[in-house]
């Protein structure tokens, strides 16, 4: 392997339409000043699974044993079918240094993916935060990776860590 650092970005970051309504989340930073710096490899988890844009909306779920991710309206589990997509990612996944990620998503959430139970075809929301499923996924089989959201970017301290530790890698 080269020693480039590289650093996975949840691609409506980057501004592209991935979203489930065919929208973005344009992160300017990144396109204009860290992509000269780095490479920056864009993954939107969702359209990985093969959930197409638009899609219906997904969410993040637990149940007694563990987190779900489902279809909302009616409640298909796409668990399996997210694990199995990302697994076949692994490889290219183990090679990131980082991961920036998009806030507040049931895939993409840094501990701020709102989860709800589930029990049968019941569901009752928690008001809970915790990481979204892919960010769960990324951390079992890459705990090194240094990961952070935009969120996190808009903190001077934040991103300045972030910045020192890309720094130390070179
Ligand atoms: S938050 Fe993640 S799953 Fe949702 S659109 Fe952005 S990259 Fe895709």
């Amino acid at each position: 392997m080269d020693d480039k650092i590289r650093i996975g970005v949840s691609s409506c970051l980057m501004g592209l339409g991935v979203r489930f309504d065919g929208n973005h989340k344009h992160f300017p930073w990144l396109t204009k000043e860290l992509s000269k710096a780095y490479e920056l490899q864009t993954f939107c988890p969702e359209v990985i699974m093969g959930l197409g844009v638009p899609r219906p909306a997904i969410g993040l779920y637990i149940n007694e044993k563990s987190f779900e991710l489902r279809r909302n309206k009616d409640l298909e589990n796409l668990s399996e079918k997210a694990l199995s997509a990302w697994q076949a990612l692994s490889d290219e996944l183990l090679q990131l240094d980082a991961f920036i990620f998009k806030s507040k998503s049931p895939s993409c959430g840094l501990n701020s993916a709102f989860y709800d139970k589930i029990d049968g075809d019941q569901t009752k929301k928690t008001h809970q935060k915790t990481d979204g499923f892919f960010v769960q996924f990324l951390k079992e089989i890459h705990p090194d990776c240094y990961l952070i959201d935009e969120r996190s970017l808009k903190d001077d301290s934040q991103k300045g860590q972030f910045l020192d530790y890309l720094k130390s890698l070179q």
